[in-house]
């Protein structure tokens, strides 16, 4: 039976006990509002791997304004990576897109630089409306979009997303936003006001003349979250450019994506060419109750600069990250029980650095770009190769060295490796006894 990690008696017990068993389905616990890669030589001026880029490329090619030029080279990006140089030229023309790309390549910056190319700011009218599946994810594109409009004063940009107050995320509209970045859920409420209160909307959108949603497929998959997307949408112009992104499109979500479009450009990569080439990728068979032993021993054994470790469910998250504070290993854990403000404190402190271990649930499985995460640890198994490919892509950003190590411990977990393997072209081979860092750090 399993066993409340809290109430073993010592750390040696502990660590042959198994977690909680799965009882909760928090697998789309992304929000849904109240409702719900290897450079050998590190390129010195650049801390990200500098082969994730094209060198022969320059942003200067895509003719952007001196201001962006600006924030650009502040950023220290000194040349686009792939899916910038082939995305970029057409989305600043207005062009729709929908743009597959590999995990941490800079996909963000492709519609945030695209968005501030055209951004007109004069009037107090929402240019550019986008929409994300979490509150952290709103909150990590809000941070690019301050990023790169820093030289551009007069461009207004908006957060919203739900857990917090309706009047904090109405707060944030008033005074006119041309750039708003949200979670469905929150949109959708902010465009229909609270008639009970007699309160109008606090958005508008009849002006808008972007529409963009990130990790598209995982948008629209969902049934409930499709919905609110489509109501949205409906509250748009009909001439507006449609840009759709995320490192996994299916065929069934290409077609749905193509509704929303129009003659969209469309950048999709072969499922084989996804594979992360500085991540180094392994498993390990066991059984559930040896879990928790070969994890610590991992974090004992291994070096890492940030670790995340995935679990299935949020209580499964919340046990494992006892269980290692009791076996004395600083971590935290995230997922999307827990109340927003703490959700966003712990995101943007592990962002920060000051923790060095997170356990999560899938709620950080995507699109969270932690630069200095080197190791990820699937405790549990993902349930889908596409879930697979995200999570792992949380090591080895932009082309900086990555470890993923696997547990494997049921059939279907094995099934789901055969088919990353056979899907993504990767060999994923068994843990050996000894890593060197220098391979993944
Ligand atoms: P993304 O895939 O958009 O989450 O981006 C992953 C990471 O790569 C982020 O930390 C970006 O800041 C970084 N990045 C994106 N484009 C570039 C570039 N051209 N040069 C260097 N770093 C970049």
């Amino acid at each position: 039976m399993a066993t409340d990690p809290e109430q073993a008696a010592s750390f040696e017990e502990q660590q042959t006990q198994e977690l909680a068993d799965y009882d909760e389905e928090d697998q789309y616990d992304q929000d849904q509002d109240e409702t719900q890669q290897n450079n050998e030589a590190q390129n010195e001026s650049n801390p990200k791997g500098s082969y994730a880029t094209l060198s022969s490329s320059s942003f200067k090619d895509f003719m952007l304004k001196k201001e962006l030029m600006r924030a650009i080279g502040d950023a220290g990006f000194e040349h686009p990576s792939e899916v910038q140089h082939s995305a970029i030229p057409k989305a600043i023309l207005g062009q729709d897109m929908i743009v597959q790309a590999k995990s941490g390549m800079g996909k963000t910056a492709v519609f945030v630089l695209a968005t501030l190319a055209q951004v007109q700011a004069e009037n107090k009218v929402v240019d550019t409306l986008v929409l994300c599946h979490t509150r952290e994810m709103a909150s990590q594109i809000f941070g690019e979009f301050e990023r790169f409009s820093k030289y551009m004063p007069d461009v207004k940009v908006a957060v919203v997303f739900g857990g917090v107050p309706y009047k904090v995320s109405a707060e944030q509209l008033r005074d006119g936003a041309h750039i708003v970045i949200g979670t469905p859920g929150r949109v959708k409420h902010l465009l229909e006001g609270q008639p009970r209160l007699n309160q109008a909307p606090a958005l508008v959108l009849s002006g808008l003349k972007r529409f963009i949603i990130d990790e598209c497929d995982n948008m629209l998959d969902q049934i409930d979250m499709r919905k609110q997307v489509q109501d949205i949408f409906k509250q748009t112009p009909h001439t507006k450019q449609v840009m759709m992104f995320s490192a996994t499109i299916s065929d069934s979500s290409k077609a749905v994506c193509r509704k929303f479009t129009k003659n969209a450009q469309e950048i999709f990569v072969d499922d084989k060419q996804l594979t992360l080439h500085g991540l180094q990728q392994h498993f390990v068979k066991l059984t559930e109750r040896e879990k928790n032993r070969k994890l610590t021993d991992l974090l004992d054994a291994l070096d890492f600069n940030q670790v995340v470790i995935f679990v299935n469910t949020k209580r499964r998250a919340q046990s494992l990250n006892q269980l290692l504070q009791t076996c004395a290993f600083p971590s935290v854990s995230v997922d999307g029980g827990m109340p927003q403000p703490k959700r966003l404190e712990l995101f943007k402190a592990f962002k920060e650095y000051k923790h060095r271990i997170l356990v999560s649930t899938n709620l950080f499985g995507r699109g969270v770009d932690i630069e200095r995460v080197n190791i990820v640890i699937n405790y549990d198994m993902p349930q889908s190769s596409d879930e697979y490919l995200h999570r792992v892509g949380r090591a080895g950003r932009f082309g900086t060295k990555g470890l993923a190590i696997t547990f494997q411990a049921t059939p279907e977990g094995a099934e789901v490796m055969k088919q990353v393997q056979e899907r993504f072209k990767v060999k994923v081979t068994p843990l050996p006894n000894e890593i060197q860092s220098s391979d993944y750090m």
